[in-house]
Protein backbone atom coordinates (compact mmCIF):
# COMPACT_ATOMS: atom_id res chain seq x y z
CA UNK A 1 0.00 0.00 0.00
CA UNK A 2 1.32 3.43 -0.88
CA UNK A 3 2.26 5.59 1.75
CA UNK A 4 -0.18 8.39 0.09
CA UNK A 5 -3.05 5.75 0.18
CA UNK A 6 -2.71 4.31 3.63
CA UNK A 7 -5.92 5.44 6.14
CA UNK A 8 -4.70 7.45 9.51
CA UNK A 9 -6.60 4.75 12.18
CA UNK A 10 -3.68 3.80 14.56
CA UNK A 11 -3.13 6.06 16.44
CA UNK A 12 -1.11 6.11 19.65
CA UNK A 13 -2.83 3.78 22.56
CA UNK A 14 -2.21 5.18 26.01
CA UNK A 15 -2.34 3.14 29.20
CA UNK A 16 -4.73 4.39 31.91
CA UNK A 17 -2.83 5.95 34.10
CA UNK A 18 -1.62 7.89 31.72
CA UNK A 19 -4.43 8.95 30.31
CA UNK A 20 -4.10 12.19 32.90
CA UNK A 21 -1.61 13.69 31.45
CA UNK A 22 -2.01 16.29 28.46
CA UNK A 23 0.03 14.25 26.21
CA UNK A 24 2.90 11.61 26.62
CA UNK A 25 6.26 13.33 27.36
CA UNK A 26 7.85 11.79 23.49
CA UNK A 27 4.80 13.39 21.59
CA UNK A 28 4.90 16.80 20.46
CA UNK A 29 1.62 18.03 18.12
CA UNK A 30 1.77 20.56 15.68
CA UNK A 31 5.72 21.00 15.43
CA UNK A 32 7.85 20.99 11.84
CA UNK A 33 10.43 19.09 11.64
CA UNK A 34 12.64 22.39 11.67
CA UNK A 35 11.27 22.78 14.93
CA UNK A 36 11.67 19.14 16.14
CA UNK A 37 14.93 19.89 15.15
CA UNK A 38 15.94 22.66 16.80
CA UNK A 39 14.88 21.38 19.98
CA UNK A 40 16.27 18.27 19.78
CA UNK A 41 20.02 20.10 19.51
CA UNK A 42 19.30 22.38 21.87
CA UNK A 43 21.84 22.50 25.00
CA UNK A 44 18.82 20.66 27.02
CA UNK A 45 18.98 17.29 24.85
CA UNK A 46 21.59 15.29 24.61
CA UNK A 47 22.37 12.23 22.05
CA UNK A 48 19.63 9.71 22.27
CA UNK A 49 16.88 12.19 23.08
CA UNK A 50 14.23 12.00 21.02
CA UNK A 51 10.19 12.71 19.66
CA UNK A 52 6.93 11.44 17.74
CA UNK A 53 5.33 14.28 15.87
CA UNK A 54 2.19 14.10 13.44
CA UNK A 55 4.31 14.02 9.79
CA UNK A 56 4.37 17.31 8.24
CA UNK A 57 4.71 16.13 4.66
CA UNK A 58 2.61 12.55 5.05
CA UNK A 59 -0.85 13.68 6.48
CA UNK A 60 -2.12 10.77 9.03
CA UNK A 61 1.70 9.67 9.16
CA UNK A 62 4.14 10.31 12.37
CA UNK A 63 7.88 10.88 12.05
CA UNK A 64 10.49 10.10 14.89
CA UNK A 65 13.15 12.26 15.37
CA UNK A 66 16.10 11.47 17.39
CA UNK A 67 19.06 13.10 18.19
CA UNK A 68 22.95 11.29 16.85
CA UNK A 69 25.22 13.41 18.14
CA UNK A 70 25.45 17.19 16.01
CA UNK A 71 22.62 15.91 13.56
CA UNK A 72 18.55 15.21 13.56
CA UNK A 73 17.62 11.47 12.12
CA UNK A 74 14.10 11.31 11.04
CA UNK A 75 11.95 7.98 10.54
CA UNK A 76 8.87 7.94 9.13
CA UNK A 77 6.10 5.93 11.02
CA UNK A 78 3.41 4.75 8.72
CA UNK A 79 -0.48 4.02 9.69
CA UNK A 80 -1.76 0.89 8.06
CA UNK A 81 -5.14 -0.84 8.11
CA UNK A 82 -3.97 -2.98 11.03
CA UNK A 83 -1.34 -1.35 12.58
CA UNK A 84 1.76 1.24 12.57
CA UNK A 85 5.04 0.38 11.23
CA UNK A 86 8.59 2.06 10.97
CA UNK A 87 9.86 -0.84 8.96
CA UNK A 88 8.05 -3.09 6.61
CA UNK A 89 6.98 -6.18 8.20
CA UNK A 90 7.12 -4.87 11.94
CA UNK A 91 3.27 -3.90 12.62
CA UNK A 92 2.65 -2.52 16.28
CA UNK A 93 -0.69 -1.50 17.42
CA UNK A 94 0.06 1.76 19.05
CA UNK A 95 2.91 4.46 18.80
CA UNK A 96 3.99 3.85 22.54
CA UNK A 97 4.31 -0.51 21.55
CA UNK A 98 6.70 0.90 18.47
CA UNK A 99 8.69 2.71 20.55
CA UNK A 100 9.04 0.34 23.16
CA UNK A 101 10.30 -1.97 20.43
CA UNK A 102 12.56 0.10 19.30
CA UNK A 103 13.93 1.62 22.71
CA UNK A 104 14.77 -2.16 23.01
CA UNK A 105 16.13 -2.51 19.62
CA UNK A 106 17.40 0.37 18.65
CA UNK A 107 20.03 -1.11 16.42
CA UNK A 108 17.67 -1.37 13.94
CA UNK A 109 17.67 2.24 13.26
CA UNK A 110 21.62 3.07 14.17
CA UNK A 111 20.52 5.48 17.03
CA UNK A 112 19.49 4.25 20.64
CA UNK A 113 16.25 6.46 22.22
CA UNK A 114 17.61 7.40 25.55
CA UNK A 115 14.92 9.98 26.98
CA UNK A 116 12.24 11.93 25.25
CA UNK A 117 13.15 15.20 24.11
CA UNK A 118 13.02 18.47 26.87
CA UNK A 119 10.85 21.25 25.28
CA UNK A 120 12.80 24.27 24.38
CA UNK A 121 11.90 27.35 23.01
CA UNK A 122 10.50 26.08 19.83
CA UNK A 123 6.50 26.79 18.97
CA UNK A 124 5.54 23.00 19.22
CA UNK A 125 3.09 22.46 21.95
CA UNK A 126 5.08 19.82 24.33
CA UNK A 127 4.78 18.75 27.45
CA UNK A 128 5.86 21.97 29.25
CA UNK A 129 4.25 24.05 26.94
CA UNK A 130 0.46 25.72 27.96
CA UNK A 131 -2.88 23.66 27.40
CA UNK A 132 -5.21 23.96 24.58
CA UNK A 133 -7.63 26.14 24.90
CA UNK A 134 -10.62 23.97 25.43
CA UNK A 135 -8.82 20.38 26.92
CA UNK A 136 -9.80 17.50 25.17
CA UNK A 137 -11.23 14.81 27.40
CA UNK A 138 -8.92 11.99 26.64
CA UNK A 139 -5.90 13.94 26.26
CA UNK A 140 -4.33 10.71 24.18
CA UNK A 141 -3.58 10.21 20.85
CA UNK A 142 -7.19 9.09 19.71
CA UNK A 143 -7.91 12.80 19.75
CA UNK A 144 -8.30 14.76 16.17
CA UNK A 145 -8.87 18.43 15.68
CA UNK A 146 -12.76 18.53 14.35
CA UNK A 147 -11.25 20.17 11.02
CA UNK A 148 -10.16 17.00 10.17
CA UNK A 149 -13.29 15.74 8.77
CA UNK A 150 -15.54 17.16 6.31
CA UNK A 151 -19.59 15.86 7.04
CA UNK A 152 -21.27 14.95 4.26
CA UNK A 153 -23.88 13.31 4.54
CA UNK A 154 -26.58 12.81 7.55
CA UNK A 155 -27.21 8.64 7.73
CA UNK A 156 -29.53 9.04 10.73
CA UNK A 157 -29.97 10.09 14.08
CA UNK A 158 -30.40 7.89 17.38
CA UNK A 159 -31.22 9.47 21.24
CA UNK A 160 -28.04 11.23 21.75
CA UNK A 161 -27.13 12.59 18.36
CA UNK A 162 -27.24 12.40 14.52
CA UNK A 163 -24.95 9.87 12.45
CA UNK A 164 -22.96 11.73 9.54
CA UNK A 165 -20.77 10.24 6.90
CA UNK A 166 -17.40 12.08 6.34
CA UNK A 167 -14.09 12.46 4.77
CA UNK A 168 -11.01 12.37 7.09
CA UNK A 169 -8.51 14.53 5.61
CA UNK A 170 -10.05 14.43 2.36
CA UNK A 171 -9.29 10.83 1.49
CA UNK A 172 -10.74 7.91 4.16
CA UNK A 173 -14.80 7.57 4.32
CA UNK A 174 -15.61 7.34 8.35
CA UNK A 175 -19.35 7.72 10.03
CA UNK A 176 -19.25 10.70 12.83
CA UNK A 177 -21.36 10.32 15.39
CA UNK A 178 -21.47 13.56 16.41
CA UNK A 179 -23.05 13.85 20.31
CA UNK A 180 -26.01 15.91 21.52
CA UNK A 181 -24.28 17.14 24.44
CA UNK A 182 -27.58 17.22 26.27
CA UNK A 183 -27.68 13.55 27.04
CA UNK A 184 -24.11 13.11 27.33
CA UNK A 185 -22.51 12.58 30.85
CA UNK A 186 -18.77 13.34 30.21
CA UNK A 187 -17.59 11.41 32.33
CA UNK A 188 -19.35 8.57 31.00
CA UNK A 189 -18.29 9.24 27.51
CA UNK A 190 -14.71 9.31 28.67
CA UNK A 191 -15.37 5.92 30.26
CA UNK A 192 -17.01 4.72 27.32
CA UNK A 193 -14.47 5.93 24.40
CA UNK A 194 -11.78 4.02 27.06
CA UNK A 195 -13.96 0.75 26.31
CA UNK A 196 -14.45 1.12 22.67
CA UNK A 197 -10.68 1.57 22.16
CA UNK A 198 -9.99 -1.91 23.74
CA UNK A 199 -12.41 -3.33 21.75
CA UNK A 200 -11.03 -4.18 18.45
CA UNK A 201 -12.82 -7.16 16.47
CA UNK A 202 -13.84 -7.89 12.78
CA UNK A 203 -17.44 -8.56 14.08
CA UNK A 204 -17.19 -5.03 16.61
CA UNK A 205 -17.39 -1.65 14.27
CA UNK A 206 -13.82 -0.17 15.25
CA UNK A 207 -13.21 3.50 16.41
CA UNK A 208 -10.76 5.75 14.64
CA UNK A 209 -10.71 8.74 16.33
CA UNK A 210 -12.32 10.62 18.80
CA UNK A 211 -12.83 15.17 18.80
CA UNK A 212 -14.00 15.84 22.54
CA UNK A 213 -12.08 19.39 22.67
CA UNK A 214 -15.03 21.81 23.08
CA UNK A 215 -18.68 20.63 21.32
CA UNK A 216 -20.07 18.86 19.92
CA UNK A 217 -18.05 15.69 20.46
CA UNK A 218 -17.55 13.36 17.75
CA UNK A 219 -17.15 9.44 17.65
CA UNK A 220 -15.82 8.96 14.55
CA UNK A 221 -15.63 4.88 13.75
CA UNK A 222 -15.81 3.05 10.15
CA UNK A 223 -18.24 3.80 8.12
CA UNK A 224 -20.77 0.97 6.83
CA UNK A 225 -22.51 1.45 3.80
CA UNK A 226 -25.50 -0.68 3.99
CA UNK A 227 -26.48 1.07 6.96
CA UNK A 228 -28.40 -0.92 10.04
CA UNK A 229 -29.32 -4.56 9.41
CA UNK A 230 -32.71 -4.00 10.13
CA UNK A 231 -33.26 -1.18 7.16
CA UNK A 232 -31.25 -3.30 5.12
CA UNK A 233 -33.48 -6.65 5.68
CA UNK A 234 -36.63 -4.43 4.81
CA UNK A 235 -34.85 -3.08 1.69
CA UNK A 236 -35.38 -4.72 -1.80
CA UNK A 237 -31.90 -5.84 -1.71
CA UNK A 238 -32.11 -7.47 1.38
CA UNK A 239 -35.42 -8.77 1.13
CA UNK A 240 -33.80 -10.41 -1.94
CA UNK A 241 -31.17 -12.71 0.14
CA UNK A 242 -31.54 -16.47 0.51
CA UNK A 243 -31.33 -18.02 3.96
CA UNK A 244 -27.30 -19.25 3.03
CA UNK A 245 -27.32 -15.28 3.74
CA UNK A 246 -29.31 -14.75 6.56
CA UNK A 247 -27.61 -17.50 8.51
CA UNK A 248 -24.13 -15.72 7.50
CA UNK A 249 -25.92 -12.16 9.41
CA UNK A 250 -26.62 -14.87 12.41
CA UNK A 251 -23.34 -16.15 12.52
CA UNK A 252 -21.57 -12.91 12.37
CA UNK A 253 -23.48 -11.07 15.21
CA UNK A 254 -23.14 -14.19 17.17
CA UNK A 255 -19.10 -14.05 16.65
CA UNK A 256 -19.16 -10.63 17.80
CA UNK A 257 -20.99 -10.72 20.59
CA UNK A 258 -19.23 -14.01 21.59
CA UNK A 259 -15.75 -11.51 21.89
CA UNK A 260 -17.92 -9.41 24.20
CA UNK A 261 -19.16 -12.50 26.48
CA UNK A 262 -15.36 -13.59 26.92
CA UNK A 263 -14.40 -9.90 27.64
CA UNK A 264 -16.92 -9.89 30.01
CA UNK A 265 -19.11 -6.95 28.17
CA UNK A 266 -22.83 -6.14 28.67
CA UNK A 267 -24.58 -4.48 25.58
CA UNK A 268 -27.88 -4.33 26.66
CA UNK A 269 -29.34 -3.23 23.19
CA UNK A 270 -28.97 -5.84 20.71
CA UNK A 271 -31.01 -5.42 18.01
CA UNK A 272 -30.77 -5.50 14.20
CA UNK A 273 -30.98 -1.72 14.31
CA UNK A 274 -27.31 -2.10 16.42
CA UNK A 275 -25.85 -3.69 13.61
CA UNK A 276 -24.68 -2.50 10.74
CA UNK A 277 -23.74 -4.32 7.45
CA UNK A 278 -20.86 -3.47 5.26
CA UNK A 279 -20.06 -3.54 1.67
CA UNK A 280 -19.23 -7.22 1.80
CA UNK A 281 -22.42 -8.08 3.85
CA UNK A 282 -20.28 -9.07 6.36
CA UNK A 283 -22.47 -7.30 10.00
CA UNK A 284 -20.75 -5.81 12.77
CA UNK A 285 -21.98 -5.09 16.08
CA UNK A 286 -21.86 -1.37 16.89
CA UNK A 287 -23.32 0.46 19.78
CA UNK A 288 -21.94 -2.06 22.25
CA UNK A 289 -19.91 0.91 24.38
CA UNK A 290 -21.89 4.03 23.72
CA UNK A 291 -25.36 2.57 24.27
CA UNK A 292 -24.42 0.98 27.04
CA UNK A 293 -23.56 3.84 29.41
CA UNK A 294 -24.95 6.78 27.52
CA UNK A 295 -28.22 5.37 27.92
CA UNK A 296 -28.57 4.11 31.27
CA UNK A 297 -30.28 7.06 32.38
CA UNK A 298 -32.26 7.46 28.93
CA UNK A 299 -33.62 4.17 28.97
CA UNK A 300 -34.51 3.74 32.40
CA UNK A 301 -38.39 2.51 33.11
CA UNK A 302 -38.43 5.10 35.98
CA UNK A 303 -37.29 8.19 33.65
CA UNK A 304 -40.87 7.32 30.48
CA UNK A 305 -40.10 3.92 29.66
CA UNK A 306 -37.33 4.51 26.42
CA UNK A 307 -36.17 0.65 27.36
CA UNK A 308 -36.29 -0.75 24.25
CA UNK A 309 -38.75 -3.53 25.95
CA UNK A 310 -39.47 -6.27 22.65
CA UNK A 311 -35.49 -7.04 22.73
CA UNK A 312 -35.24 -6.95 26.49
CA UNK A 313 -35.25 -10.16 28.88
CA UNK A 314 -37.74 -9.57 31.74
CA UNK A 315 -35.01 -9.68 34.59
CA UNK A 316 -33.99 -6.11 33.12
CA UNK A 317 -37.16 -5.00 31.58
CA UNK A 318 -38.67 -5.52 34.85
CA UNK A 319 -35.55 -5.54 37.73
CA UNK A 320 -32.86 -3.82 35.21
CA UNK A 321 -30.96 -7.34 35.93
CA UNK A 322 -28.29 -6.72 32.86
CA UNK A 323 -26.33 -10.07 32.11
CA UNK A 324 -24.76 -11.69 29.48
CA UNK A 325 -27.62 -13.67 29.59
CA UNK A 326 -29.51 -10.67 29.06
CA UNK A 327 -27.86 -10.22 25.82
CA UNK A 328 -28.63 -13.80 24.73
CA UNK A 329 -32.47 -13.19 25.10
CA UNK A 330 -31.96 -9.99 22.92
CA UNK A 331 -29.75 -12.07 20.09
CA UNK A 332 -32.85 -14.29 19.68
CA UNK A 333 -35.09 -11.68 19.22
CA UNK A 334 -32.50 -10.07 16.73
CA UNK A 335 -32.77 -13.69 15.19
CA UNK A 336 -36.19 -12.86 14.37
CA UNK A 337 -35.67 -9.66 13.29
CA UNK A 338 -33.54 -11.43 10.58
CA UNK A 339 -35.64 -14.83 9.74
CA UNK A 340 -38.74 -11.92 9.28
CA UNK A 341 -36.13 -10.07 7.06
CA UNK A 342 -36.91 -6.62 9.75
CA UNK A 343 -40.03 -7.19 11.03
CA UNK A 344 -40.75 -5.96 13.68
CA UNK A 345 -41.16 -8.23 17.07
CA UNK A 346 -44.49 -8.81 18.48
CA UNK A 347 -46.35 -6.72 16.48
CA UNK A 348 -49.81 -5.27 17.56
CA UNK A 349 -48.52 -5.58 20.75
CA UNK A 350 -47.81 -2.53 23.30
CA UNK A 351 -44.42 -2.85 24.91
CA UNK A 352 -46.71 -3.38 28.12
CA UNK A 353 -48.58 -6.13 26.39
CA UNK A 354 -45.35 -7.79 25.40
CA UNK A 355 -43.39 -7.57 28.73
CA UNK A 356 -46.66 -9.28 30.64
CA UNK A 357 -47.47 -11.77 27.51
CA UNK A 358 -43.61 -12.96 27.49
CA UNK A 359 -43.69 -13.39 31.56
CA UNK A 360 -46.86 -15.27 31.10
CA UNK A 361 -44.42 -17.48 28.73
CA UNK A 362 -46.03 -16.86 25.23
CA UNK A 363 -42.38 -16.85 22.74
CA UNK A 364 -42.46 -15.14 18.98
CA UNK A 365 -43.29 -17.95 16.52
CA UNK A 366 -41.20 -19.51 14.28
CA UNK A 367 -40.77 -17.31 10.92
CA UNK A 368 -41.24 -19.16 7.57
CA UNK A 369 -38.21 -19.18 6.73
CA UNK A 370 -36.69 -19.71 9.32
CA UNK A 371 -35.20 -23.29 9.66
CA UNK A 372 -36.23 -25.32 12.64
CA UNK A 373 -32.91 -25.85 13.95
CA UNK A 374 -31.99 -22.14 14.23
CA UNK A 375 -36.15 -21.76 15.31
CA UNK A 376 -34.94 -24.37 18.42
CA UNK A 377 -31.65 -21.81 19.45
CA UNK A 378 -34.43 -18.80 19.83
CA UNK A 379 -36.59 -20.14 22.21
CA UNK A 380 -33.16 -21.28 23.91
CA UNK A 381 -32.17 -18.22 24.13
CA UNK A 382 -35.38 -17.30 25.66
CA UNK A 383 -35.80 -19.55 28.68
CA UNK A 384 -37.49 -17.97 31.93
CA UNK A 385 -34.09 -18.90 33.20
CA UNK A 386 -31.28 -16.56 32.35
CA UNK A 387 -28.53 -19.62 33.57
CA UNK A 388 -30.56 -21.67 31.22
CA UNK A 389 -29.68 -19.83 28.33
CA UNK A 390 -27.03 -20.77 25.97
CA UNK A 391 -23.43 -18.77 25.62
CA UNK A 392 -22.68 -17.02 22.57
CA UNK A 393 -19.84 -18.90 22.05
CA UNK A 394 -22.16 -22.35 22.12
CA UNK A 395 -24.69 -20.16 19.81
CA UNK A 396 -22.31 -18.99 17.54
CA UNK A 397 -21.33 -22.44 17.36
CA UNK A 398 -24.30 -24.24 16.33
CA UNK A 399 -25.13 -21.37 13.66
CA UNK A 400 -21.60 -22.02 12.08
CA UNK A 401 -22.63 -25.96 11.87
CA UNK A 402 -26.07 -24.82 10.68
CA UNK A 403 -24.88 -22.42 7.95
CA UNK A 404 -22.47 -25.30 6.22
CA UNK A 405 -24.90 -27.94 6.39
CA UNK A 406 -27.66 -25.86 4.62
CA UNK A 407 -25.54 -24.20 2.75
CA UNK A 408 -24.54 -26.69 -0.18
CA UNK A 409 -28.52 -27.29 -0.50
CA UNK A 410 -28.72 -23.53 -0.60
CA UNK A 411 -26.98 -21.98 -3.21
P1 LIG B 1 -29.88 4.28 19.14
O1 LIG B 1 -29.41 5.65 19.48
O2 LIG B 1 -31.04 3.81 19.88
O3 LIG B 1 -28.76 3.26 19.16
P2 LIG B 1 -29.57 4.10 16.39
O4 LIG B 1 -28.67 2.92 16.51
O5 LIG B 1 -30.53 4.11 15.23
O6 LIG B 1 -30.40 4.35 17.68
P3 LIG B 1 -27.27 5.69 15.93
O7 LIG B 1 -26.30 4.70 16.43
O8 LIG B 1 -27.05 7.10 16.32
O9 LIG B 1 -28.72 5.42 16.34
O10 LIG B 1 -27.30 5.56 14.36
C1 LIG B 1 -28.29 6.15 13.56
C2 LIG B 1 -28.24 5.51 12.19
O11 LIG B 1 -27.06 5.94 11.52
C3 LIG B 1 -28.14 3.99 12.21
O12 LIG B 1 -29.41 3.41 12.29
C4 LIG B 1 -27.45 3.69 10.90
O13 LIG B 1 -28.39 3.61 9.86
C5 LIG B 1 -26.56 4.90 10.73
N1 LIG B 1 -25.18 4.59 11.19
C6 LIG B 1 -24.71 4.59 12.44
N2 LIG B 1 -23.40 4.27 12.50
C7 LIG B 1 -23.04 4.03 11.22
C8 LIG B 1 -21.81 3.61 10.59
N3 LIG B 1 -20.70 3.39 11.30
N4 LIG B 1 -21.81 3.44 9.27
C9 LIG B 1 -22.94 3.65 8.54
N5 LIG B 1 -24.11 4.02 9.05
C10 LIG B 1 -24.18 4.22 10.38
Amino acid sequence: MGWGLVPSIFLPRMRSRELHLVWPSWYFSGISRAQAQQMLLSPANGPGAFLIRPSESSRGHYSLSVRAQASVRHYRICTAANGLYLQKGRLFPSLEELLAYYKANWKLIHNPLLQPCVPQGAAGRGPECPPPPQQPLLQDGWERPRSEFALRRKLGEGYFGEVWEGLWLDSTPVAVKVIKSAYVKLADLTKEIQTLKSLRHERLIRLHAVCSAGEPVYIVTELMRKGNLQAFLGSPEGRALGLSLLLGFACHVAEGMSYLEERRIVHRDLAARNVLVGDDLGCKVADFGLARLLKEDIYSPSSGSKIPVKWTAPEAANYRVYSQKSDVWSFGVLLYEVFTYGQCPYEGLSNHETLQQVTWGYRLPRPASCPAEVYALMLECWRSSPEERPAFAALQETLDAARRRLHPALT
